[in-house]
């Protein structure tokens, strides 16, 4: 039965280690899964002769992935061992001391994000790699340059010729916060949580798009052969004057009673730090005291992790509603009876899908657990079963839109209903009418959600392009209005008028069309005449757009009234091309290239310009439409081996000069000799575990 269950808990483990590192969207709670992972060690424990190496209890989650080029890492970066207990981190203490004597600690903030090795070569940013499975990782470098924390050459001049800096990548709730609201305006799926969302991005093929998300890194450890110090927290004050992000929120702690004074302080105030944290790390300041010590193959035995549990409140779950958004999707919402929650009475909680209540088993009447996911929006976690009514039954859930009656739809891929009536169903009518007039869109000022509201009821106002029909007098005469108000809006209505072309197409309101991607769009087909004859193929060629966004854009062109009001809008007079500029030359007229990689001197961005500049095209993925590839420095392999199949010429920067008639850049670009080097060479490696 033990057998057989460790059996079962590894391919569990290995499954949600696999959603968690690489697809980086987590079916369970952190807890659940250190819960299992936790019986699992247990039940090894009891069965010496079920051992195996690449057990989850043995390995350091894999997040390598085939999209980047992978390396070695020349120091093995382990995990933490944790714990959620203080019983347990006492005892750990005083393991740690029986085999040392008295230690120093240095007790640190528990960063809540991915894992990255820095190389610096001479003081300049060489390399950037995840943690990957501990021993090689996937080289981000050209993604964690965007990062403005990051530097990219260091102050003074006393740091070593070659070094390693390791930290975590962090997507502060302020950049998480936007990104989901950009999703929200988009009608994506929202991140679960700042962790996932900061992993997700670190892997992200554009560099440009990792720009724009606002990441940070904070540093932790340094490992070398010749680092400044013997001691972490002097080595970390040396990293910190060369210009290292490097954690405010450090202690040396000499005894069991500080370490608690630390973790109780940080418990309740790290609620306040603008960045996820979820723990405390404890570690043994000293390298001799860290070598006695010595590591396991995934953590190392000098540190451990106290793991600060995730808030929970039970609360009896009353009644569930229905919420339809702009793009009809159908989102469950829980009434609760009101509970004290990390210092807000929550009522409400979300429910995502009805897959979701189906796996929890949450019926009605049931007392349900509630967290803070990603500690932002609440929601419900798991039902206390032992106090489930005797009368309770199984939840069933919609089959027909709580607003307008029609039978609800599913999408395939997709876990959430949707409601298809767009056209006559109310919150998606005034969802899509206040996402057009909204301010990152039409920015027209005074349709507010209550005004929007009352001109739909007085029939003035079904569909966005009714907006150009108001007329001055008649708003004037409505409750609330009157003659000022009126001609602002009218006013506002005007100036919309001129909107560029990029803002109009996001202000469409097209499923999955975010402020990024219309940009793209824009630049790409110039026109929306050209984004309405392109068909799929055509339209996943401009950049960020992939099948699922070119299937929606097709599909909401393809509609008849959407078609309808795309005209109506045009005799309204907007935007609809971009505006033209004036060519350099023509010497790329008629050529599609894709730019990838890094290059000597120019960004990504410029020489997309560049090309643009010269009448070329910009492509986003390679196909057979493709006529050049640009290569630059850590160019995907992926990309690379694509590109060789379909017989693409690939050319590198200097070449491309060399077509639009401009001096050829001073140094070429060239791919990093190092790298091999560092690669193969492993005469130097520490004795493993010595750090992490
Ligand atoms: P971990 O996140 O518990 O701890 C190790 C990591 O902590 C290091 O790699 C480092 O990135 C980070 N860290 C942050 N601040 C640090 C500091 N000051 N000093 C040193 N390190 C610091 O361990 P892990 O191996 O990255 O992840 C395992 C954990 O991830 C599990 O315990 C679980 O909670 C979670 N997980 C969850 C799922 C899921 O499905 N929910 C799946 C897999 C893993």
């Amino acid at each position: 039965m033990e057998k057989e269950r460790i059996v079962e808990l590894r391919k569990k483990l290995d499954y949600y280690n696999h959603k968690y590192y690489v697809e980086n969207s987590p079916e369970i709670e952190d807890y659940e899964f250190d819960m299992l992972l936790r019986e699992l060690q247990e039940l090894e424990a009891k069965h010496p002769e079920m051992f195996d190496p690449n057990s989850p209890t043995q390995r350091v989650g894999s997040d390598i992935t085939t999209e980047f080029r992978s390396v070695e890492h020349k120091f093995p970066m382990l995990s933490l061992s944790n714990t959620y207990s203080l019983d347990e981190l006492h005892e750990w203490i005083e393991r740690i001391e029986r085999e040392t004597g008295e230690v120093e600690y240095v007790c640190e903030l528990k960063f809540d994000g991915t894992a990255i090795s820095l190389t610096y070569r001479d003081g300049a940013l060489l390399r950037a790699v995840t943690r990957g499975d501990g021993t090689r990782g996937d080289d981000v470098t050209a993604n964690v340059r965007t990062i403005g924390s990051v530097p990219l050459h260091l102050r003074g001049d006393d740091y070593p010729p070659y070094f390693e800096i390791r930290g975590e990548i962090l997507m502060p709730y302020a950049s998480f916060d936007r990104l989901n609201a950009e999703r929200a305006a988009a009608g994506e799926p929202l991140l679960a949580n700042p962790r996932n969302a900061a992993a997700g991005t670190l892997k992200q093929q554009a560099s440009q798009v990792v720009a724009r998300r606002g990441l940070d890194c904070t540093l932790y450890q340094l490992a070398g052969d010749d680092l400044p110090s013997h001691s972490h927290w002097d080595n970390m004050r040396k990293a910190r004057e060369w210009g290292f992000k490097i954690s405010d929120y450090m202690r040396i702690c000499r005894n069991r009673s500080q370490i608690d004074e630390f973790i109780a302080y940080w418990d309740t105030e790290r609620k306040r730090l603008p960045f996820p944290t979820d723990g405390v790390v404890i570690k043994v300041n000293r390298d001799e005291d860290r070598r006695k010590l010595g590591s396991t193959a995934k953590a190392p035995r000098w540190a451990v992790a106290y793991k600060f549990k995730a808030e929970r409140a039970a609360t009896r779950l009353l009644s569930v509603d229905f919420q339809v958004g702009r793009t009809g999707a159908v989102t469950p919402v829980a009434n609760l009876e009101p509970v004290l929650l990390a210092g807000t009475i929550v009522k409400r909680a979300t429910l995502h899908n009805a897959e979701q209540i189906a796996q929890l088993d949450i019926r009605v009447g049931d007392t349900v657990y509630v967290e803070k996911g990603g500690e932002i929006i609440p929601k419900i976690t798991g039902v206390e079963l032992s106090e489930r009514p005797a009368d309770s039954r199984k939840f069933e859930y919609i089959t027909e839109c709580p607003e307008c009656g029609t039978p609800l739809v599913r999408y395939e891929g997709e876990a959430k209903h949707y409601c298809p009536n767009q056209s006559h169903c109310r919150p998606q009518i005034l969802g899509r009418i206040e996402h057009f007039v909204s301010r990152r869109a039409m920015d027209i000022e005074g349709l507010g959600e209550e005004t929007v509201e009352l001109l739909w009821q007085n029939d003035m106002l079904h569909d966005i392009a009714d907006i150009y029909s108001l007329r001055g007098e008649r708003l004037a005469t409505l409750p609330r209005l009157g003659e000022k108000s009126a001609a602002n809006i009218m006013q506002s209505i005007d100036s919309s008028r001129k909107v560029p072309f990029a803002r109009v197409l996001f202000a469409l309101g097209i499923r999955f069309v975010g402020e990024t991607t219309a940009k793209y769009l824009a630049a790409h087909f110039r026109s929306l005449d050209a984004v309405m004859a392109a068909d799929r193929e055509q339209l996943a060629e401009a950049e960020e757009v992939g099948t699922k966004i070119a299937q929606s854009i097709a599909e909401y062109f393809a509609d008849e009234d959407n078609r309808r009001i795309v005209e109506r809008l045009r005799e309204a007079g907007l935007q609809f091309e971009i505006e033209e500029r004036v060519l350099d030359s023509e010497s790329l007229a008629g050529k599609s290239f894709v730019i990838s990689g890094k290059f000597a001197d120019r960004s990504r961005d410029e020489m997309k310009a560049l090309v643009e500049a010269h009448g070329g095209r910009n492509l986003a993925a390679v196909s057979a439409n493709v006529d050049y590839i640009v290569a630059g420095e850590n160019m995907g392999p992926a990309k690379l081996q694509k590109a060789q199949k379909l017989g693409i010429a690939i050319i590198t920067e200097q070449e491309l000069m060399q077509m639009i008639g401009q001096a050829a850049p001073a140094v070429a670009a060239q791919t990093d000799s190092t790298d091999s080097e560092q690669t193969d060479d492993r005469s130097d490696r520490p004795v493993q575990g010595s750090l992490f």
